[in-house]
């Protein structure tokens, strides 16, 4: 097995180093739901910079610009991407309910060569656990919408938002889910 995939492996099995870097940095009562929003954007926002990575290139090789603009192109949007996914940390981090110099502290390691990959993979990982310790189930792109509205108030359905105050049959009028 490559090193890599070894370490990355036990970055995901070792449950109680995230914990302690929650413990560790976080002053503030998470906002769930700004947390959960932030961070499925931001998965969105990486599935877009991997995305671009690759289009310079079939934008050159499909209509043959000149090679120079294509380069200045792709280091602009690489550029305003960089930007973008730190701005897009920093705000979750600030969900998140972190100290101000964690904040920044991340932020300026954003800027630093591969910085932005490890950045994101803990902030990643220490986000999905805050959202998973407040009862949301989180997927490969984030927490669900309502899942959220499923938290924030429990008093509705989670399927179709219909309100169940006084309902006892178990099961939704609106929609038909079980609850
Ligand atoms: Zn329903």
């Amino acid at each position: 097995m490559h090193a890599w995939t070894a370490t990355l492996l036990t970055l995901r099995t070792q449950r109680h180093m995230p914990a302690i870097w929650e413990t560790t940095v976080a002053v503030r009562t998470p906002d769930i739901e700004k947390l959960a929003a932030r961070s499925r954007w931001l998965l969105w926002l990486v599935v877009v910079v991997i995305a671009l990575q690759f289009t310079p290139l079939l934008v050159g090789e499909g209509f043959g610009f000149n090679s120079m603009w294509i380069a200045l192109a792709a280091m602009a949007v690489h550029l305003v991407m960089s930007v973008v996914l730190i701005v897009g940390v920093v705000l979750l981090l600030v969900a998140q309910g972190n100290h101000i110099l964690m904040v920044i502290a991340c932020g300026i390691l954003m800027v630093a060569p591969c910085g932005n990959l490890l950045v994101l993979l803990l902030v990643n990982m220490s986000v999905t656990r805050t959202l998973r310790r407040a009862g949301l189930r989180v997927g490969l792109l984030g927490v669900d919408p309502k899942e959220v509205e499923r938290i924030i108030n429990p008093g509705l359905c989670s399927s179709c938002g219909y309100d169940l105050t006084g309902n006892t049959s178990g099961v939704c009028p609106e929609c038909g889910k079980e609850l």
